[in-house]
């Protein structure tokens, strides 16, 4: 099948990868000049790690294994723990921190010369009237077109794809971004494979080791659509630096956060603007059915959430799975059948996923009374929540 993927972000990568291996003749079509490798760290629970295995990637070999998150008072006392070795063991998969730029590498490498088309900013679609098998055909910025037998739009929160099949419904700002890199840092975290999250009064911080002697970390703060970025400061979702001279975001970051327990300061004292990145945090309404005819969606252009549960990439992979596993199980269906099939079942999950990330935006720092005996609650939570939201790979792998 003619199969043509716009955006070589983490979903489109996969998706070609499951497609050519299927015997899809694929086309890759990305408005950038190269491949994106920059962004910091992605938590990759044993969902997203099964799916990148199932594709034939060892995640571990290019991340950092994280056995346990904890979350700490701002004295340090560990409040909550999640277990994460335990679910490594209950779902045979670990959770990997990997740098967002090794994870398209090791994913681009392992397609074929040609697959992969730089430069090719998709402006439109055009779609056969219906029931006609007819190609759809994508319209580029520099006139060319490429016809498609089916064409999924991986291309990110701010899709062509989804506003030709929905109108504009841009993702909605929640209220509050998180300033994040990937940086050496001058103490190193007292457990290697523990992620830590330190709360605080004025928000919640997080690091983790992310392989190769770097940490990732991360600030939570109130963020509103509009806000200036400040001068030096990479806006991750549009790419482009702050111009705000008068906002500083170190001395913001310091303000706030500076009072919290070793290596926190640590980090604040040696941190310059330049190497902070800014990620607003948005949420997309899902809806019931993504697509139509044969196009479809996938990762971020259906369900952009914010960074705070890190399911981001892995609720792409199960998209990607999942979407694979329809479009190429035996018997019978038309590719349009399979793939509101496949819609149908992901759109619940994500809708719940939806409610959950809303939630989670605003969290209050856990009781005090939880740290007698910290693993108890999150490690029932998180498998619950794994099994009945996050993951139908887990369940049916
Ligand atoms: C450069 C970059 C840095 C990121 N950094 C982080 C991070 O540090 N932490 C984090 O949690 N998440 C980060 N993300 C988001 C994270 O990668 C995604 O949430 C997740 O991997 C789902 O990816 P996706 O493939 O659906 O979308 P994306 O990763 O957004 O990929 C979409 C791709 O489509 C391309 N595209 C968009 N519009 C068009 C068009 N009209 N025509 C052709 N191509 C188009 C984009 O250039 C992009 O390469 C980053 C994304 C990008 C693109």
């Amino acid at each position: 099948m003619r199969t043509v993927i716009i955006g070589v972000g983490v979903g489109g990568l996969a998706i070609a990868r499951y497609l050519v291996a299927a015997g899809h003749e694929v086309e890759v079509y990305e408005q950038a000049d190269r491949l994106r490798v920059e962004g910091a760290s992605l938590i990759l629970w044993p969902n997203g790690t099964g799916v990148l295995r199932h594709l034939g990637l060892e995640p571990e070999s290019f991340g950092s294994r994280m056995d346990a998150m904890d979350t700490l008072s701002e004295d340090g006392h560990t409040l909550l723990r999640i277990e994460l070795d335990r679910m490594a063991k209950r779902f045979g998969h670990p959770t990997v921190v990997v740098p967002r730029g090794r994870l398209v590498e090791e994913l681009a490498a392992g397609l074929p010369e040609g697959v992969l088309r730089y430069g090719k900013r998709c402006v439109g679609i055009t779609e056969p009237p219906e029931g006609s098998s007819g190609p759809v055909v994508a319209e580029f910025e520099d006139g060319t077109k490429a016809e498609a037998d089916l064409l999924i739009g991986a291309d990110g929160h701010r899709s062509a794809i989804r506003r030709h099949l929905h109108g504009e419904t841009p993702a909605q700002y929640t209220g509050y971004a998180t300033w994040h890199g990937l940086t050496r840092v001058p103490v190193a975290l007292p457990d290697g494979n523990h992620g830590l999250v330190f709360h605080g009064k004025s928000g919640f911080a997080t690091m983790f080791n992310a392989g190769n002697g770097q940490v990732q970390w991360v600030f939570v703060t109130p963020w509103a659509e509009g806000d200036r970025v400040p001068r030096g400061v990479r806006d991750e979702r549009t790419g482009e630096f702050g111009m705000a001279s008068e906002v500083s975001a170190t001395r913001n970051l310091r303000e706030r956060f500076g009072h919290l327990v070793s290596p926190v300061p640590e980090l604040l004292a040696e941190l310059t603007d330049d190497e902070i990145g800014l990620f607003p945090h948005i949420l997309h309404r899902v809806p019931d059915r993504w697509g139509r005819g044969r196009v479809t969606l996938l990762g971020d252009a259906v369900h952009a959430v914010p960074p705070t549960l890190a399911q981001g990439v892995n609720q792409t992979l199960e998209d990607v799975w999942s979407l694979q596993r329809a479009l190429t199980a035996p018997g019978g269906g038309t590719t349009e059948e399979r793939l509101r099939a496949h819609e149908t079942v992901r759109a619940r999950k994500l809708q719940r996923l939806h409610t959950i990330a809303k939630g989670a935006e605003n969290r209050p720092a856990p009781p005090r009374f939880l740290r007698f005996a910290p693993g108890l609650v999150p490690y029932t939570r998180m498998t619950s929540w794994t099994v009945r939201t996050f993951s139908e790979f887990l369940t049916a792998s």
